[in-house]
């Protein structure tokens, strides 16, 4: 049994941890939004167990967890994804047409090798649809931030 102290410290480091997360994280989202020309969301980690990634698009928030499917860093570039279709077509299909091509240029320009995204834990459709262009690969697209 852990005392009120070790409690504390412990939420206390999970907490700084989390800013400096949250951080890390919402600059780069800065930076996605900038490249993209979208506003800018709002980015929250979540260290919940049962948080998965999800995008609110009233309120322009990606809220992306370590406890996620393909890990933080490829939670983060799906719901961005999600972002930039909400920003540039409103409410289209969840994981549609606008989507996959959305994510793929995300990801070729965010990754420096666009197969380092676990395509196969993403959306089917949306996997079936990055095999076809990494088959094409290399992308002329690529460009590292
Ligand atoms: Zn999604």
């Amino acid at each position: 049994m852990k005392t009120i102290s070790q409690l504390y410290d412990q939420f206390y480091a999970k907490q700084k941890q989390g800013d400096t997360l949250q951080a890390k994280w919402q600059a780069k989202a800065n930076t996605v939004a900038e490249i993209f020309n979208v506003r800018r969301p709002v980015v929250k980690v979540s260290y919940r167990k049962d948080a998965h990634a999800k995008y609110f698009g009233g309120t322009r928030t990606l809220r992306i967890s370590e406890n996620n499917w393909g890990g933080i860093e490829d939670a983060f570039h799906h719901e961005i994804a999600h972002h930039i279709v909400r920003e540039r077509f409103g409410r289209a299909k969840s994981h549609g047409k606008e989507f996959k091509r959305i994510i793929w240029d995300v990801v070729c320009k965010c990754y420096s090798d666009p197969r380092q995204y676990k395509w196969n834990y993403d959306y089917k459709a949306v996997g079936k649809y990055a095999e076809k262009k990494i088959s094409k690969l290399p992308c002329k697209a690529l460009m590292v931030i």
